[in-house]
């Protein structure tokens, strides 16, 4: 049976696959169809926080499976309780609406913004501005929001309402808050499908500022750099930022489709009932799964995220065919001095996975990838980058 094949006749050709077939994996490591091995620095772009078929979680999965996979949310469920309080326990946020995915997740931050200025401030103070070259989604609302033109060429036209700000200009920011039409600016504190991008930390300040004084909601998009990614549990902590919503999603159940969106004080109270839902939200497997992950992001482990940061940056940082390295914890951008994608095929074939990320190679290895794992895929990747023989 050729599985690209029938991949290729049947599933919608939206993706450019890479013509490996991973057939089964064990943390930082997985195999192909050829019985290849490939060290995995993606984690699916930033899901399995734990590595693939993780003994702890799928322990997790497999006890909930046993009890009920599912009941939809017309009943309790104990894992869908347990981890909306460990999440608003650990971030100070107030309550938590849970849906599938990342767009999802930013979907009713964005319907929670425009509800909380509707209510305050009656019809026409609805605007919500993004930053350019941010992602946020694929569905049409965030589509709009994602600051990216090539995205919505396509799907003329998107839900109204969104502005996009250059990131890091205070006068565009301070000229748009003028308006007085702003409900909310959402921002990812690192742009992941943008680049690799970290915001300066006075930029941060200025946004957190600017929204504080005027009542105009902060967002932050957690989607990526959240659940340990950027070395605290999520990146907005290590901007000091004190965030109204925050919506996150890949890394949250380590590799099942789990979002949250996460109400501070002045949004906990705006979406009554009947006013949002989803028949999949809050899943119980999804849920014991992201309680399995949140319960080994300790301290230890985010020190732990940290220090292979530090590692990374200072090996690649002047390193042979690199000119720049960005990021935040667990999450590098690399420029290297050929073109990324030419760079990820080369680390594929010599069997290290990467990923791309406008003109950088995007690293995003698993929270728990042993030291030495990531030094070996680091030495393929610094041979890659300088050029040197396959
Ligand atoms: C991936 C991503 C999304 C979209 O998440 P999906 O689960 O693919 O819908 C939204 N925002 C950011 C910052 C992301 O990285």
């Amino acid at each position: 049976m050729d599985i690209k094949a029938l991949d290729t006749a049947y599933v919608a050709g939206t993706y450019k696959r890479f013509p490996v077939e991973i057939v089964s994996g064990k943390g930082s490591v997985v195999w192909d169809e050829n019985g290849k091995e490939y060290i995995d620095l993606g984690s699916g772009i930033a899901v399995t926080s734990f590595g693939v078929a993780d003994e702890a979680w799928q322990q997790a999965v497999v006890a909930q499976i046993g009890k009920v996979q599912h009941m939809s949310n017309l009943y309790y469920t104990e894992p869908c309780a347990l981890l909306a309080q460990q999440l608003c326990e650990r971030t100070g946020m107030k309550k938590v609406f849970f849906g599938n995915s990342g767009a999802e997740a930013n979907e009713c931050a964005i319907k929670t913004a425009r509800k909380y200025s509707e209510d305050r401030y009656g019809a026409g103070r609805f605007t919500i501005a993004t930053l350019k070259n941010s992602f946020h989604g694929r569905t049409i609302t965030t589509l709009a929001a994602t600051g990216q033109d090539h995205y919505h060429e396509l799907f003329q036209p998107l839900t109204p309402g969104f502005i996009h700000l250059e990131a890091e200009n205070i006068p565009a920011l301070e000229a748009a808050a003028a308006q007085g039409n702003l409900a909310a600016v959402m921002i990812e504190c690192v742009q992941g499908e943008g680049g690799v991008v970290p915001l300066s930390r006075e930029y941060a300040e200025v946004v957190g500022r600017i929204c504080r004084e005027n009542d105009i909601l902060l967002i932050v998009d957690e989607v990526q750099t959240g659940n340990g990614r950027s070395g605290s549990l999520y990146a907005y902590m290590e901007y000091g930022l004190k965030p109204d919503i925050v919506s996150t999603a890949k890394g949250l159940a380590g590799g099942l489709p789990l979002g949250a969106t996460l109400f501070g004080e002045k949004t906990q109270n705006v979406l009554k009932y009947g006013d949002h839902g989803s028949t999949f939200g809050g899943n119980p497997v999804c849920c014991a799964a992201a309680l399995s992950v949140l319960n080994r992001l300790d301290d230890a482990l985010l020190a732990s995220v940290r220090e292979k940061s530090r590692y990374l940056f200072q090996t690649f940082t002047g390193a042979k065919g690199v000119q720049a390295v960005s990021g935040l914890g667990l999450m590098i951008g690399i420029k290297t001095a050929a073109p990324a994608a030419q760079v990820v095929q080369k680390c594929m074939e010599r069997g290290v996975l990467c990923l791309t990320a406008k003109d950088r190679v995007r690293l995003l290895p698993a929270l728990n990838i042993p030291m030495d794992t990531l030094k070996k895929a680091v030495e393929i990747i610094l041979s890659v980058c300088a050029g040197e023989a396959d």
